[in-house]
């Protein structure tokens, strides 16, 4: 991809793979089981995308309640509009709300167990959330917050792919529905989950994963 808006940091291209033959030495997980795994390589991924949106309202709430006391206008410092604060309280309610979802996941996997769902609620939730306080930001810096004068403008640059990324907006919209309406199910992996510490390590393959978190 060529001029980016954002994420400007990451290089994205684009590469496809045609009659590749891969020596069975080289064969990850079985024949047939390919597609599976990169999806499940995607808990990895979004829960990454979670952490990094989780910092992206962290990062907003911090400039703009800064910048909210610095800022007079006609003698009073924009903070104490109830407005403002209305778009701070925001920021930091979602950025409690995506620390603990993603903290959940991690936890689910540091257990070792299957957390599809719980990941994919915490990326979504997150990421929509981030381009909301990113958008607040910008607003609550008014005409310095639409310049490079202020990290504001980079923060809603950098928001908004990962909204689209590792699973868009709209599709774990319907994951989670899907999960609450019992149209889908996470089923135990046939490996044991690399799990941290002891309790993961004495698992054997093929045995039944459950979830003890509370939903
Ligand atoms: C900065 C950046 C970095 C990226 N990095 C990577 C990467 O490292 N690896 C990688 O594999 N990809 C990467 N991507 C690609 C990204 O995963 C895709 O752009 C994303 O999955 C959406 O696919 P698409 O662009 O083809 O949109 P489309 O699939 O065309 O979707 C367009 C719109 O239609 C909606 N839509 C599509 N299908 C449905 C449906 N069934 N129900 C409801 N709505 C639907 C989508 O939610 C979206 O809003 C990156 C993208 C960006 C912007």
């Amino acid at each position: 991809m060529k001029e980016k808006w954002g994420i400007l940091a990451g290089n994205t291209g684009f590469f496809k793979m045609e009659d590749v033959e891969v020596p069975a030495e080289n064969v990850v997980g079985r024949p047939g089981e390919g597609f599976k795994i990169a999806m499940f390589a995607l808990d990895q991924g979004r829960f990454t995308v979670a952490a990094g949106a989780t910092g992206l309202i962290r990062a907003c709430r911090d400039a703009s309640a800064s910048y909210a006391k610095e800022r007079k206008a006609f003698g009073v410092e924009i903070a104490q509009h109830q407005l403002v604060k209305e778009m701070i309280a925001q920021m930091e309610s979602d950025y409690q709300a995506a620390r603990l979802l993603w903290l959940r996941a991690g936890w689910l996997k540091n257990h070792g167990q299957r957390n599809t769902r719980e990941t994919s609620l915490a990326k979504w939730f997150a990421t929509v959330a981030s381009e909301r306080a990113a958008g607040d930001a910008v607003q609550i810096h008014g005409a310095n917050g639409y310049s490079d004068e202020y990290p504001v403008g980079r923060f809603y640059r950098n928001c908004k792919g990962a909204v689209i990324y590792e699973g868009t907006r709209e599709i774990h919209k319907l994951m989670q529905a899907d999960y609450v309406l019992g149209y889908r199910v996470d089923r135990p992996t046939r490996c044991e989950l690399p799990a941290h510490g002891k309790e993961g390590s004495q698992k054997s393959e093929g045995k039944s994963q459950k979830s003890e978190v509370k939903r």
